[in-house]
């Protein structure tokens, strides 16, 4: 996983190291490597740049070049500087215990949205909570079932009607049927597209405002690399996320996007899905991540 920025850092650390004395002007030359590294690795453009630009300011100072151990120094850098790129670390869920909590989920068609949402009740129910399921993906014939088979796997309440309805509608009487199911936490799977489209944005801003979710979190596929950033950054702009979810890093993914992602969103990515099966859904941690980025 992530073999291209690790290779890419490796690569150009182990040169600035091997020309044996280290000057400002290797250490910009190498970080120009670690540079390509990363667009290599499909993060986005201005990310990378700005991400080079801090490391630079840091290491030409005095502090890598007079240091006993430069090259160690220089990774330690490069290391907190994409830790702070993708952190801070925020798992919060942020749900209250009166009332019922509304999480919505949005992300593009094949994402793992349906999957995730899967997920995230599966470990509410686990932490005790009483998750309800809202089939409102009207865009996808198989996802209304998809979710009640999964549903039915957690033994956690599904709300669906007929394909074809009103997505809003839905999730209304949706949030209706969790009050008298007595469910505290309502998890409403929106409908994606394959691309992002004014349809799509119009209908879930529609729900954003007739539902008023209280966490809204983008299932984000990190094998898609630029494509997720770029989508990220549509829903973003729309709906005001308050978190990711990236899935398929189990994959072979490259893992520009975990960087990218939390860039140009400014949210935090909360989880991560390493695997199709229900209980593969873990807490994202940048420390971990960034250290899995360096090799
Ligand atoms: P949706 O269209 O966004 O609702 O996507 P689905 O939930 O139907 O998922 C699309 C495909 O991705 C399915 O085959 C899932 O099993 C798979 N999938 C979802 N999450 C993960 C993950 O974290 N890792 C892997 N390897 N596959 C995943």
């Amino acid at each position: 996983m992530f073999e291209s920025i690790t290779q890419g850092l490796q690569g150009a650390l182990t040169g600035i190291f091997r020309s044996g004395k280290l000057t400002e002007a290797n250490i910009r030359e190498g970080l120009k490597q670690v540079r390509q590294a990363l667009l290599e690795a499909d993060v986005e453009y201005n990310v990378a740049t700005q991400f080079i630009e801090k490391v630079t300011a840091e290491a030409v100072g005095e502090k890598v070049l007079k240091s006993l151990r430069p090259d160690e120094q220089l990774i330690g850098i490069v290391h907190q500087q994409l830790i702070a790129l993708m952190g801070p670390t925020d798992h919060s869920l942020h749900l209250r215990r009166d009332g019922i909590n509304k999480i919505m989920m949005c992300g593009l068609q094949g994402a793992g949205k349906t999957t995730t949402c899967g997920k995230l009740a599966r470990k509410l129910k686990a932490e005790g909570w009483k998750p309800l399921l809202v089939a409102a993906d009207m865009q996808r014939p198989a996802a209304i079932e998809q979710l009640k088979t999964l549903g039915q796997q957690l033994d956690v309440p599904v709300y669906a009607e007929a394909p074809g309805g009103n997505p809003v509608a839905v999730c209304k009487n949706g949030l209706a049927h969790a009050k008298t199911a007595g469910a505290n936490v309502v998890i409403f799977d929106t409908a994606g597209r394959l691309h992002v489209d004014d349809r799509l944005m119009f209908e879930l801003e529609q729900i954003d405002s007739r539902v008023q979710p209280d966490q809204v979190y983008l299932v984000c596929d990190a094998m898609t690399g630029q494509d997720a950033v770029r989508s990220a950054k549509a829903f973003n702009d729309a709906l005001e996320l308050d978190g990711v979810i990236l899935t398929k890093l189990d994959g072979d993914t490259r893992g520009g996007a975990a960087i990218s992602v939390k860039q140009v969103t400014g949210v935090p990515i909360k989880f991560v899905g390493m695997g199709e099966q229900l209980d593969r859904l873990e807490p994202f941690h940048p420390d971990r991540m960034a250290g899995r980025i360096l090799g």
